[in-house]
């Protein structure tokens, strides 16, 4: 019997050491050594890559709503989970809402684990929720393996996933802190969104104006401030409003544990190119300005937002009203799952970063973020997780061929570089069978 079960030779490699050939020598589904690119290895198997593709770590998506149970018609995990692994996605961790019931209950989290299981054509984690009366249900729930919790600090859209008010964060963050768990927020204050004229009809400015940049940024004042009251480690979710970032930058320097992400979408289009009606751009907080598109440019590069992961957040395409085009009427929600690696691969080379930025903010950072040791990572000892990905070639976005359950997209007729040519999973290729695992915090 060979000594490994498969070998990946490529010219390019994006390691933790940086971009250099490697021979990859793959044992029980996880990499057993990295050697010369010539070093003689006894396999069962050798892929040499063509000379044009870089091998990546499998990517880790950490925010991805699959809806499921409840609302399969929405998304479920076998699409969700095929779609990320066309992506080279091999790890997402799946969010508490917007599925029936939600993850708020540990009862919940079983209800999710028995849809995932048969279904997952990657490794599926779970984030738990919390909501309005279910502080006694986070010690169960971190117990049962959720890799944190997500709160919302205004209407989640969703009746039976509640926000949190001043008082029920202080004590939720009391007790993540309290079991040494992260909490995940989405930040955007309601009062002052409630002092914003309501958006309606078609114009995207109406919209944008509805959901300004001061909800964003007077919501992560507050969450940063009981953040350093209670001790808590905490991650802004979707950050769109680049005036946030010097928010971050202060509560950091003064020792507040607070993570930031971003997402595709927010770096790859600006307020001023959507057309009016427009609703497939429709998510919150919204896509905005240029000068915002710049600014969290910037604040990826200055490390001040740590990941880049997808929102995933697809819905069924009538809610999406783009008959009417109607911005205060669409459900908000960009799926792009199986998109986020060349969209960010093809600003990103733009703006002057390289595959390593990429690799740090889409597979090290949400490995690290939610605390899953062997991912993200081409090392010894790391799951095989595998991405052969052609940098330079380029394609067209076609909806037809997204295997997201809907695909309505803004990115539809785009042109993205970088095609993700093949995708291992625990050193198998994906699409035969859903060989995906279900993990839990360890
Ligand atoms: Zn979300």
């Amino acid at each position: 019997m060979a000594e490994y079960e498969l070998v990946v030779r490529a010219r390019r490699a994006v390691t933790p050491d940086g971009v250099r050939p490697v021979s990859v020598a793959v044992r029980d589904g996880r990499i057993a050594a990295l050697a010369g690119l010539g070093a003689p290895l006894d396999a069962a198997e050798v892929v040499e890559l063509p000379g044009q593709e870089v091998l990546l770590p499998g990517l880790v998506d950490t925010h991805v709503h699959v809806n499921e149970p409840g609302r399969a018609d929405w998304e479920g995990f076998a699409t969700a989970t095929q779609a990320a692994a066309a992506g080279g996605v091999t790890t997402l961790i799946d969010m508490p809402l917007n599925s029936v019931p939600p993850t708020t209950t540990v009862a919940g989290l079983r209800a999710k684990r028995a849809a995932a299981a048969p279904a997952a054509w990657v490794d599926v984690g779970f984030w738990g929720g919390a909501v309005p009366g279910s502080l006694p249900a986070l010690a169960g729930l971190h117990e049962a393996g959720v890799f944190g919790f997500k709160a919302f600090l205004i209407d989640s859209g969703v009746p039976e996933f509640g926000f949190l008010d001043a008082a029920h964060l202080g004590a939720v963050l009391a007790e993540t802190a309290r079991l040494g768990a992260l909490l995940i927020v989405h930040a955007e204050d309601p009062a002052v969104i409630a002092a914003a004229p309501g958006p309606s009809g078609r114009p995207y400015a109406g919209f944008l104006a509805s959901r300004p940049a001061a909800a964003e940024d007077t919501a992560i004042a507050h969450l940063l401030a009981a953040a350093r009251r209670h001790g808590a480690r905490v991650h802004i979710l979707h950050l769109a409003s680049a005036s946030a970032l010097p928010l971050i930058a202060a509560a950091r320097a003064d020792g507040v544990a607070v993570s930031a992400e971003t997402c595709p979408h927010y770096l790859t289009f600006c307020a001023e190119q959507v057309p009016d009606g427009a609703t497939e751009y429709k998510c919150c907080p919204p896509i905005r300005d240029a000068a915002h598109r710049d600014g969290l440019w910037a604040g990826l590069a200055a490390g001040l937002i740590d990941v880049v992961v997808s929102d995933h957040s697809p819905c069924p395409p009538a809610m999406k009203q783009r008959e009417s085009g109607d911005f205060g009427a669409a459900w908000g929600g960009i799926s792009s799952l199986q998109l986020g690696l060349p969209a960010v691969w093809t600003q990103a080379r733009q703006r002057g970063h390289d595959l390593a930025d990429v690799v740090r903010w889409m597979a090290t950072g949400p490995a690290a973020l939610a605390g899953l040791p062997g991912k993200g990572g081409l090392a010894p000892g790391h799951d095989a997780d595998l991405v052969a990905f052609d940098d330079e070639a380029s394609f067209t976005v076609e909806p037809a061929r997204l295997r997201h359950r809907h695909p309505v997209t803004p990115y539809a007729g785009q042109t993205l570089t970088g095609v993700v040519q093949r995708t291992w999973l625990r050193g198998q290729v994906t699409g035969a069978t859903p060989a995906g695992r279900l993990l839990r915090r360890p």
